[in-house]
């Protein structure tokens, strides 16, 4: 098999040959047809994230098809296509997966982070974390164009559900997480106020081309105020914008998994019964209730492609932010 490989923190991925590896009990090898790049593999590879491993194969959005099957599975059969997401493997025992909050597992595994992921040309992990995707997912239905479903829509979603059922619904940053998000509100009933960089026309017009009510910059105000606001951008200043701009007891979600420091900020933008989250990592609930919807809902992701090869290339591109949607690295 091959891998872009991070070697040392802070250094390009390097395209390695590695032997093929072989699943053991309770695991499986899948065959990558397409994996997404996410702004936490940028958090990985500038090793951002606490405890980072090297040598390490980045990627959490993994889409292929079971190619060998370890002792013990019996629930995924031969040639099945499966997605594989952020959430690698739980210990099943602590206090927060007995209490099936096992986003928070006290002895994880994240893929592509803490356990190989998919900047590969195959991975090998564990079963019960590989939902089956079938062979017709989503409209359209490719590898490629399901695989921003496996972290951007599903930490998405998960963000959604934490947010609440406000109809007047905020996003800040749109990026591949948003770009999915807005059709997932769009088609719950809501409206989408989508913020972008202060003077990012572009992205302001792609969100209102996917639905959006209000597209504008993160420095202004949406035009009437909002029952809840998610927060994909890495900006800590944008907390107390978005506390600012939802209504009283409304509710601010940070949905990424590393920010830049928040600035300090009246009390009173949190005052009257705001709310303020973060969303950590997800459950397989999570997944099985979002992959199952994604049909109804018809989601249609806007990919880059790029060769597996060009990983570094990808992650310049999504780092200076010269595409709309998401990128995906095909073997
Ligand atoms: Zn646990
Ligand atoms: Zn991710």
């Amino acid at each position: 098999m091959y891998a872009m490989v991070l070697k040392t923190l802070g250094t390009p991925l390097e395209w390695t040959e590695l032997s093929d590896r072989e699943p053991g009990p309770g695991e499986i090898r899948v065959k990558i047809g397409a994996c997404g790049v996410c702004r936490t593999d940028l958090h990985v590879v500038d090793g951002e994230l606490p405890q980072p491993q090297v040598p390490i194969i980045p990627g959490h959005e993994i889409v292929g098809r079971v190619d060998a099957i370890g002792p013990g599975v019996k629930n995924l059969q031969m040639g099945e296509r499966v997605g594989i997401p952020w959430l690698g493997h739980t210990c099943g025992v602590c206090p927060y997966c007995k209490m099936h909050r096992e986003n928070l597992c006290d002895r994880p595994l994240f893929t592509g982070y803490t356990r190989d992921g998919g900047f590969a040309t195959a991975s090998v992990v564990d079963a019960r974390f590989a939902f089956p995707l079938g062979d017709a997912v989503g409209k359209g239905g490719s590898d490629e164009s399901l695989a921003p479903l496996l972290c951007a829509g599903l930490i998405g979603w998960r963000a959604l559900t934490i947010a609440g059922d406000g109809r007047h619904l905020g996003l800040y940053g749109f990026g591949a997480a948003a770009h999915i998000l807005v059709q997932v509100a769009k088609w719950q009933g809501r409206s989408v106020f989508a913020f972008t960089r202060p003077g990012d026309h572009a992205s302001q017009v792609f969100a209102r081309s996917l639905g959006a009510t209000w597209a504008g910059g993160s420095d202004e105000m949406p035009p009437e105020p909002l029952d809840a606001a998610i927060i994909f951008a890495t900006v800590g200043e944008l907390v107390p914008l978005a506390l600012k701009a939802v209504r009283k007891g409304g509710r601010v979600v940070c949905a990424g998994i590393h920010m830049s420091d928040i600035p300090s900020f009246p009390y009173s933008l949190l005052w009257e019964e705001r709310q303020l989250l973060s969303v950590a990592n997800l459950t397989r609930q999570d997944g099985l209730d979002f992959l199952g919807l994604v049909p109804q809902i018809g989601i249609v992701t806007k990919t880059n492609r790029y060769p597996l090869q060009q990983a570094n290339q990808a992650l310049a591109d999504l780092r200076a932010g010269r595409f709309e949607g998401a990128a995906v690295l095909v073997p």
